[in-house]
């Protein structure tokens, strides 16, 4: 696998010809190749976006709407061989691989059907002779910036609006996870989107966005990443007056008050705790389970964890595939032992597990003091941190107390329980009794340090149309 740079309707090297591996998470063995941008191709793909930029915009949105429908149905016949690749250079087990790819595809329907229906008004005018007409208009080329736990999903929430709206744009997508991205813009490509108004390039990040975001023809920046580099990125973004979307860390908390049916509360969590290795921003981290079932639910949620598969994704019986990389084994082992060390218990994992490919053991850890690093800072793992609580009170207090707000959990059986919890959550996202965060028509996005913006629903659309108002008196 050597992936190229798409730029301006190319397929191409790097212009210095450089090149970064590829790893297989899994087995540690460097499975390819993808080409790194240098300044050239970054000038090339700003001038590519502008004249993609000029096509796209005049694309009436029933044809926007078209050619997206198209690379959805593209994707989905493609979707065996693409997930082969994803779960060889990500390491998620390939039915997770598969469910990504064909909620991109849904996405890319989701945002066809919205492109026609960015809606501009008339507002009622104060003389008869006056037309007040308020337009949205696609905002500019898009400097996108994607990771590696979703290569496919994080471009796609970006691009399917971005597209829809009517704008270009150049996607920095992962250098660890590149095969996968690039298939998903081959897609797009083989759909009819014109040259330019699409641009892959891969190199180095920091490289890259420091070029990127000031550059004039650049007017709109999307990242998805650590609250850490987007806080830099939207400073940058700020000097340059450009718009922004964040889509940053989050430390999920899931609440289990004791009238909660169990049986759902360990089944949603397993899964969410558990998907993708724990690298998901919205994956429950701070588990707050009332006094009366904290025992029960450690001892159940522990034992099921322990029962989970890890291997290879590609393996049809894997559960839980490796990390991604090897910074978050590091990351873990530092986590966990910093718990412990400050009088957490941990009650099973905590570990990697083997010495080839970067897994590790789904970990639990019981009575995780609040001063401990992995209750303050994103664990982005196969973590829980189960502490009990008494009140309400006290579990929306402990909820809110981070500087994160993206998603967050909780399940009860009371109605007013959820009320009250739903309006006093510090969150961009509250699931309660349930788990279906992330479908496309819902928004997606946090408060707080978690970032700001919303990547799906009708949201997404506002993120790149500007507003214009047109006021005229009859000629
Ligand atoms: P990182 O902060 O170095 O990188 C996170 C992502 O940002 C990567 O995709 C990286 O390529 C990109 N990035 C880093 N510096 C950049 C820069 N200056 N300009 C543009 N892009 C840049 O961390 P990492 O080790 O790759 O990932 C670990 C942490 O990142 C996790 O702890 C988690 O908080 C966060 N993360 C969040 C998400 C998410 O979905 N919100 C996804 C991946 C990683």
């Amino acid at each position: 696998m050597d992936v190229l740079l798409y730029i301006d309707g190319r397929w191409q090297a790097g212009a210095a010809g450089r090149r970064l591996e590829v790893i297989n998470p899994a087995t540690e063995e460097v499975i390819g190749t993808v080409a790194r941008a240098e300044t050239a191709d970054l000038d090339a793909a700003l001038s590519a976006a502008q004249k993609g930029f000029a096509a796209w915009r005049d694309t009436s949105a029933f044809e926007r709407g078209k050619i997206l429908r198209r690379a959805a149905a593209l994707l989905r016949e493609r979707i065996e061989s693409i997930a082969v690749i994803m779960t060889g250079e990500q390491g998620k087990p390939l039915k997770e691989a598969k469910v990504e790819i064909g909620v991109a595809a849904d996405t890319l329907d989701w945002f066809a059907d919205e492109a026609r229906r960015a809606y501009g008004r008339t507002v009622p005018a104060r003389a008869p002779d006056i037309t007040n007409l308020v337009l949205k208009e696609p905002v500019g080329p898009v400097a996108a910036f994607t990771p590696w736990n979703f290569p496919i999903n994080q471009i796609a929430r970006k691009l399917g609006a971005a597209l829809a709206a009517g704008c270009s744009m150049i996607v920095k997508a992962p250098e660890e996870a590149p095969g996968s991205p690039a298939q998903f813009i081959r897609a797009v490509a083989d759909a009819g989107v014109p040259p330019g108004v699409v641009n892959l390039v891969f190199g180095v990040p920091a490289e890259i966005s420091q070029y990127l975001i000031p550059h004039p023809a650049i007017r709109k920046i999307s990242f998805t990443g650590s609250t850490a580099v987007g806080k830099e990125l939207a400073a940058l973004a700020g000097a340059h007056m450009k718009r922004a979307t964040m889509e940053l860390g989050g430390h999920a908390p899931a609440i289990v008050f004791a009238d909660a049916d169990l049986d759902v509360a360990l089944r949603v969590l397993l899964a969410r705790k558990f998907r993708n290795a724990g690298q998901a921003c919205t994956a429950p981290t701070r588990f707050l389970v009332q006094r009366d079932v904290y025992q029960s639910f450690l001892t159940r949620f522990a034992a099921a964890a322990q029962a989970m598969k890890i291997g290879d994704g590609a393996d049809p019986a894997t559960d839980i595939g490796p990390l991604a990389n090897p910074r978050r084994i590091a990351a873990l082992e530092t986590f966990v032992a910093d718990a412990v060390e400050n009088g957490a218990k941990l009650v099973t994992g905590g570990h990697r597990l083997g010495n080839k490919g970067y897994f590790f053991a789904p970990t639990v850890l019981a009575h995780v003091p609040t001063n401990a690093r992995a209750m303050n800072e994103e664990p982005f793992g196969p973590i829980a941190l189960v502490n009990a609580f008494e009140t309400f009170e006290e579990a929306i207090t402990e909820a809110n107390r981070l500087a994160y707000g993206l998603a967050s959990y909780a399940f009860t059986s009371s109605a007013a329980t959820a009320d009250a919890l739903a309006r006093q959550i510090e969150a961009g996202m509250v699931a309660i009794n349930d788990s279906h965060l992330s479908s496309p028509e819902l928004p997606i996005g946090g408060v707080k340090d978690s970032g700001y913006g919303s990547e799906g629903g009708p949201e997404a659309m506002d993120a790149y149309l500007v507003t214009k108002l047109v006021t005229q008196a009859a000629g």
